[in-house]
């Protein structure tokens, strides 16, 4: 191994690895000098928390030396990390800190060299582990409000609160797209589409990371599940994906790379297989496209325990060892192993001193986890201020919490029952996500599936409390039954009815019936039977199939809205707010719709049944005004590949009301040699119009989002714009352009 020499002594504070002012580069390989080759597979391994605590398993308990030795001092490990739910007794900002520094500390101290430790946790909509933080929307609610500044605002956010913590590494966002509602992950996803899930990711990554170079550095942001993760057969998490080259290329990888292009600091891998190779076991997935065509240069991790499982799930290892030197050769840089510290050095040390692992590989890895931990200026400021914890992160930022989840907010239909009358005499509110925080929060809320019963909720306002806010004076009722709504809707003036999930994640949120049920679509069919004017909310972490619900006379689609959704919802139903959100996937009819998009390619049968036809389509959101949008007009109508293609449209407020337009501009390529969409989003815009108000405005796109990837039938080769012609379309607008 090169450079594995260790001098045996630490540079003193200033000089070698330790000088702050030193270019970062030379601070790594300084240090990467002085390390053992024991010392470079510690800083490749994650474990968990409980590893360090309780009886060095499971169980939640103060840290425990004997402990700590084990993981810290003796396998030498770099890096610990919260799953979702693993968080200190009692679980306050200041008690974060407090463990986080215990770590660091034990860490530091135990440290020849005082390499500093990174935690990591998934902070997925705000610092979600810690009951007293901010929950804001999860993502696919995010999606809807097709807005990237806010996504911005709103990782700055968490990754004040998760750096106040101790907390510098954070497992999100989701990059996977969202096509199949069956999967149990479903919600942690923007959209379907790729251009506008890269677009919000990149924009959330950017605001957690903050700047590197100018010293704001939050934390580091990860790009997950690289790649290919969303369609996992028949939609069960984690089951193997069949992905052609051309779709994987053309479709799913496109919706990580304007992370790349960002900056995130990491990517973890899918813990699925794709095409028949574990993506963790894949030298085409982690270094031919990920690091030679994306240009990744950040830190890869394993998702949790993926490098076992290459052995005992998938069998493509013959014992733990040789899947070690697969996954590290594959690419993986840190493995979130994450319980046995001492067994996955050992596989490392035995891999590299057999030969299967290059000494060269080793290096590589550890440059980029020391790099990170430089950038992140972990060296000299390993410690997080334990009084000012809470302060930063309790109910911090609950308005723009409320903003994201009203903007998230999707009217799907209205016969004129919104908004309604902030003068209203009696509402009954009803439906089994009326008054359940729990329901609203979702999964990844201090638990992994979601608040545990033993654990107290988040502060949270529900519909119910939302709704009582909004109108004091108004006789707001709450139902629990349906017969009892029933009743109370009788001298009522409209009912409200709120209908969710359970929450829940991962494959124990999977479904075969992405469907409201019985019971709830009997509730909406029964107090509609009473000829009362009825609204239907629904907190859903997918769009799920409706039923006889799908022609309610009033419908809104709140996601998963957080700890203001209650709030937001209100502030919708009652015209405080002007719906602005769109569907960020289709909306499907039936729950034989799965996979679904919008961007399905046509094929030679035109019956109506191979149809795109959602309930409700991508892009589909009502306003409380109406919008116009002129036919586009474009800058030139010949442009070359490495161009940028600028639109113009001028759009108008026609209605009464001030709302917020989205402009979403396709793509159509009337001949192709291969199929390809119909339509393609290629970029899009949000504008916010007074009523009566008018305004040019213009989309740019790269010429080179139109690639897609030709040759033969086995879709070999890379991505490739095709010469010829195109049409923009915005609305029901076109305009013709040649690529040359
Ligand atoms: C999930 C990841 C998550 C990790 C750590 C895994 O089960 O797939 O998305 O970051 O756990 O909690």
């Amino acid at each position: 191994v090169t450079g594995a020499q260790a001098s045996g002594i630490i540079e003193p504070a200033g000089q070698g690895y330790q000088d702050a002012r030193a270019p970062i580069d030379r601070r790594v390989d300084d240090l990467l000098k002085r390390m053992t080759l024991e010392e470079k597979v510690g800083q490749m391994t994650q474990i968990r928390l409980g590893k360090l605590r309780g009886n060095c398993e499971w169980n939640p308990g103060p840290l425990r030396e004997d402990c700590m030795k084990a993981v810290l001092e003796d396998a030498k490990v770099g890096s610990i990390l919260s799953g979702g739910g693993d968080a200190p007794t009692p679980n306050t900002p200041r008690a974060w800190a407090e463990m986080t520094n215990a770590i660091q500390k034990y860490s530091l101290d135990h440290s020849r060299l005082r390499i500093p430790l990174i935690y990591g946790a998934d902070g997925v909509h705000g610092h979600s582990n810690v009951l007293s933080a901010t929950m804001f929307p999860h993502q696919i609610g995010l999606g809807a409000t097709w807005h990237p500044e806010l996504m911005e605002q709103l990782g700055a956010s968490t990754g004040r609160a998760m750096r106040a913590t101790g907390v510098f590494w954070n497992f999100a966002p989701v990059s996977d797209i969202a096509r199949d509602t069956r999967w149990g992950r479903y919600y942690e996803t923007y959209s379907e589409d790729p251009v506008l899930a890269g677009a919000l990711a990149a924009a959330n990554v950017r605001g957690q990371q903050g700047d590197p170079t100018d010293g704001t550095a939050r934390l580091t942001a990860t790009a997950k599940h690289f790649a290919g993760y969303s369609e996992p057969f028949n939609g069960h998490d984690r089951a193997p994906a069949q992905l052609p080259i051309r779709y994987l290329q053309d479709t799913v990888l496109p919706a990580f790379q304007p992370q790349f292009d960002a900056g995130v600091g990491t990517v973890m891998i899918n813990s699925g297989a794709v095409n028949g190779v574990p993506a963790h076991a894949s030298k085409y997935l982690l270094t031919t496209q990920l690091r030679d065509r994306m240009g990744f240069r950040g830190v890869a991790i394993t998702d949790w325990e993926d490098i076992r499982f290459l052995v005992d799930r998938y069998h493509v290892a013959a014992n733990y060892e040789e899947a070690v030197a697969m996954a590290v050769n594959a690419g993986v840089d840190m493995a979130m192993e994450p319980s046995d510290a001492a067994g996955f050095t050992a596989g490392l040390l035995a891999g590299v001193r057999g030969g299967a692992i290059p000494g060269k590989r080793i290096d590589q890895a550890v440059r980029r986890i020391l790099k990170l931990k430089f950038e992140l200026g972990l060296f000299e400021k390993p410690f997080v201020d334990v009084a000012k914890a809470d302060a930063i992160v309790n109910g911090a930022d609950r308005e723009l919490a409320r903003q994201a989840a009203a903007e998230s907010t999707v009217l799907l239909r209205n016969d004129g029952v919104l908004p309604l009358s902030t003068g209203v005499g009696k509402l009954v509110v009803t439906g089994d996500s009326a008054d359940s925080a729990a329901r609203q929060l979702g999964g990844w809320t201090v638990g992994w599936q979601g608040v545990p019963a033993s654990s107290p909720m988040p502060p949270t306002v529900t519909v119910l409390q939302g709704i009582k806010a909004a109108v004091p004076s108004a006789n707001v009722v709450s139902a629990a039954s349906q017969a009892d709504a029933v009743a109370q809707a009788g001298d009522a003036d409209a009912v409200v009815v709120v209908l969710g999930e359970d929450p829940g994640a991962e494959g124990e949120s999977d479904t075969e019936e992405p469907a409201l049920t019985a019971a709830q679509q009997g509730l909406v069919d029964a107090v509609r039977a009473t000829g009362k004017p009825v609204v239907v909310v629904l907190l859903t972490g997918r769009p799920q199939v409706l039923g006889t619900v799908a022609d309610a006379p009033a419908l809104v689609a709140g996601w998963l809205p957080g700890s203001e959704g209650g709030s937001a919802i209100a502030d919708v139903l009652f015209g405080a707010v002007n719906p602005s959100g769109k569907l960020p996937v289709s909306w499907p009819k039936t729950v034989g719709d799965q996979p679904f998009s919008y961007d399905q390619v046509r094929g030679a049968n035109t019956s109506p049944s191979s149809a795109y036809d959602p309930a409700f389509a991508f892009g589909h959101g009502l306003s409380y005004t109406t919008f116009t949008t002129s036919a586009p007009t474009l800058k030139s109508a010949e442009v070359r590949r490495d161009d940028q293609v600028k639109v113009s449209v001028t759009v108008a407020n026609t209605g009464a009301r001030d709302g917020t337009l989205v402009v979403p501009v396709y793509v159509h390529q009337p001949v192709s040699k291969v199929l390809t969409a119909p339509q393609r989003l290629v970029g899009f815009t949000r504008v916010a119009l007074k009523a009566g108000e008018q305004r040019a405005v213009e989309v740019t796109f790269d010429v080179q989002r139109l690639a897609v990837t030709a040759g033969d039938m086995d879709g070999s080769g890379k991505p490739e714009v095709a010469r010829g012609g195109y049409e923009v379309v915005v609305g029901d607008g076109r305009a013709r352009f040649t690529v040359r």
